[in-house]
C-alpha cells in the first residue's frame, strides 16, 4: 500500500443504512467519484470526498452526513495537519499545489477588529423608514469643481457648464468581482449579469472575454483587459460600461491568470479566442508595461478605442507599496482603481501565492485613500476595494476606510450554493458554479440563482441604510473615508495607526 493510502482523510461520508433508500441519487450527484453502489450498498471512498455536501443535500432519506475524519495525527504545535498534508501532497505529485476561493489561513481579520460609531443624544440618528438615505454612488472620474452659467435674459435660470468626464451612477456601492466565463459556468455568469442589471450595480467580466449572450447586460459590466488579452476585440472594448486593466489580483499578486485546459471547451475557446483544451495562462506581467508611463499609454489607447465614453480603470493586488502605485495610476489617467486584498477569491491559484502573498485590503485601502488625499488626487478617482468583504458590515467599514465601492465575489457564489470546498480549479463543481461540464452546469437554475443574488444585495443595501441611519449619516458618499466613525478594538495599536483610526474609548 502506498504512503498516500495511509494518510488520514479530512472527511468521512457517514451513511445511515436504515435511512438509505438505495436510490443511488447520491452516486449520480457526486462529481468527484467518491461514491459507488456495490452489493446493494452505497460505498464511499473518503479519500476523494471534498465535503461539497451535494450528496447529503440530494439524499431523499437524509441518510448522509459528511463529518470530519476523527482519526487524528500525533499532535505537533509546529507541523500542523495542514502543513503535513501539503508536504504529503507534494511528495506524491512533485508539482505546485493549486487552490481556489480565497486564502484560508486563520489570519486575524481586521474588519472584525473595527467597530462603527452610533448617534446618542447630541447627534440625532436618521430613521431610514421615514427619511431618505442615499446609497447611490457616482463611478468614474469626477470634475475638480462645478461651473455654472446664468442665462443672460433670465438670471434665475442657471445651468451646469462643466462637462462630465466619463462616469455613471450605480444604485448601491457594490460590484461583483471579476469571475470569468471559464472559471465559472455560463449559468452562473448569466445569473450574475441579470442580477446586477436588475439592481443597477456592477459586475466584472474577468479576463475571459464576453460571450455574445452577455452583451445585452453591458451597461452593468466592467470588462477586463489582462496580460493574456483573451477575447479582447473592438466589440468587447466598446460594449461595456467601463474597462479595467488587470495588473494584479489579490489571490495571486504578481501572477498571471490560469484557466486549466479541462475547463476550455468550445464555448470558452471561442469566447477567449484560444484553442480548445489548452491551458489559458496569461503572462505574469503585461509585456508592454514596465513603468507608470507604459501604463499611461495603455490607458490612453483604451480611451481612444472607446472614444472617451467610458471610465478606464486599473486593478492591482494589495501589496506593500500600493499607495505610491495608486498615485502613479491616477496621474497616468485612470478613472478608477480597484484594489484586491490578500484574501481575494480565485478559481485557480498556486497555493503558495494564495496563502502567503499580498496584504489585507483594510490596510491597503486606508493607506491608498490617505496618500491620494495628501496628493490632492482622491476626488479624481473612484476606489473599488475587494478581497474579503463578506457581508454588509465589512462593506460599510471598507467605505469608512476610504473605498467608494465594495467588490464582492465569494458571498455571491455562496448565495448560489457554493460550499467553499476550494476545488474550483478541478472543474467538477457539483453545484454547477465553477464547472463547464454541461451535466453539472444545468444543476444551477439561472432564475433561482439571479433571485438569490438580488435578495442578498437587497438585504445588504437595507442594512447599509439601517447602520447609516444609526450613525446619523444620510448618504453613503458622506461615510467615505470618514474614519472618525470607526474605532479599533484589536490587539495591535500599530494597525490602528496605519488605518488612522482611533482606539475604542478614545
Ligand atoms: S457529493 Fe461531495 S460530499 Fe458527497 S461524497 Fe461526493 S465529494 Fe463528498
Ligand atoms: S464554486 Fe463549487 S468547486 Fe468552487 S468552492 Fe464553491 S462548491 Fe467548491
Amino acid at each position: 500500500m502506498s504512503i498516500e493510502h495511509n494518510i488520514p482523510n479530512y472527511f468521512r461520508v457517514k451513511i445511515e443504512s436504515d435511512h438509505c433508500k438505495k436510490c443511488k441519487r447520491c452516486v449520480s450527484h457526486c462529481s468527484y467519484g467518491a461514491l459507488s453502489f456495490n452489493n446493494e450498498k452505497i460505498i464511499s471512498d473518503d479519500s476523494k470526498c471534498v465535503a461539497c455536501n451535494r450528496c447529503a443535500s440530494m439524499c431523499p432519506g437524509k441518510a448522509i452526513k459528511i463529518v470530519k475524519d476523527e482519526s487524528c495525527l500525533p499532535p505537533h504545535g509546529n507541523y500542523s495537519r495542514r502543513i503535513r498534508n501539503i508536504i504529503w501532497a507534494q511528495s506524491g505529485t512533485g508539482g505546485v499545489l493549486l487552490s481556489a476561493t480565497g486564502n484560508d489561513r486563520p489570519i486575524r481579520n481586521i474588519f472584525d477588529d473595527l467597530l462603527l460609531d452610533a448617534c446618542q443624544v447630541t447627534n440625532p440618528s436618521i430613521d431610514p423608514l421615514r427619511e431618505t438615505i442615499e446609497t447611490k454612488v457616482f463611478f468614474g472620474r469626477k470634475p475638480q469643481k462645478l461651473d455654472f452659467t446664468t442665462d443672460p435674459i433670465d438670471p434665475n435660470k442657471i445651468s451646469l457648464k462643466t462637462e462630465f468626464l466619463p462616469h455613471f451612477e450605480i444604485d448601491m456601492p457594490l460590484m461583483v468581482g471579476h469571475m470569468s466565463l471559464g472559471s465559472i459556468s455560463y449559468n452562473a455568469c448569466m445569473a450574475i449579469y441579470q442580477a446586477v442589471n436588475e439592481l443597477n450595480i456592477l459586475a466584472g467580466s474577468g479576463e475571459g472575454g464576453l460571450h455574445p449572450d452577455f452583451y445585452e447586460y453591458g451597461k452593468n459590466i466592467i470588462t477586463e483587459v489582462a496580460s493574456g488579452r483573451f477575447g479582447v476585440d473592438i466589440k468587447y472594448l466598446q460594449n461595456t460600461v467601463g474597462l479595467e486593466i488587470k495588473i494584479g489580483q489579490g489571490a495571486k499578486p504578481g501572477h498571471g491568470g490560469h484557466l486549466p485546459g479541462e475547463k476550455v471547451n468550445s464555448m470558452i475557446s471561442q469566447t477567449r479566442m484560444i484553442p480548445k483544451g489548452s491551458d489559458a495562462l496569461s503572462p505574469y506581467p503585461h509585456h508592454d508595461i514596465y513603468s507608470i508611463e507604459d501604463l499611461a499609454q495603455l490607458i490612453s489607447a483604451l480611451k481612444e478605442a472607446t472614444r472617451y465614453k467610458v471610465p478606464i480603470g486599473v486593478k492591482i493586488a494589495a501589496v506593500h507599496n500600493s499607495a505610491p502605485i495608486a498615485v502613479g495610476i491616477v496621474r497616468g489617467g485612470a478613472d478608477f482603481i480597484s484594489i484586491d486584498g490578500f484574501r481575494g477569491g480565485t478559481g485557480a491559484a498556486p497555493r503558495i501565492i494564495r496563502d502567503h502573498a499580498g496584504i489585507p485590503i483594510e490596510l491597503a485601502i486606508a493607506s491608498v485613500d490617505q496618500r491620494l488625499r495628501q496628493e490632492g488626487l482622491r476626488d479624481q478617482v473612484t476606489l473599488v476595494a475587494g478581497g474579503s468583504i463578506r457581508y454588509s458590515a465589512d462593506l460599510i467599514k471598507a467605505i469608512a476606510l476610504g473605498a467608494d465601492v465594495g467588490m464582492v465575489g465569494m458571498p455571491v457564489l455562496i448565495a448560489l450554493g457554493c460550499r467553499v470546498c476550494q476545488q474550483c480549479f478541478r472543474g467538477l463543481c457539483s453545484w454547477g458554479i465553477a464547472t463547464q461540464k454541461p451535466y453539472l452546469v444545468k444543476r444551477l437554475d439561472i432564475d433561482v440563482a439571479r433571485n438569490r443574488i438580488i435578495n442578498l444585495f437587497h438585504a445588504w443595501n437595507e442594512e447599509l441604510k439601517e447602520i447609516l441611519g444609526a450613525m446619523g449619516i444620510d448618504s453613503i458618499e458622506s461615510l467615505r473615508s470618514n474614519r472618525d466613525r470607526l474605532r479599533y478594538i484589536g490587539p495591535n495599536p500599530r494597525i490602528a495607526d496605519i488605518l488612522n483610526v482611533k482606539h475604542a474609548g478614545e
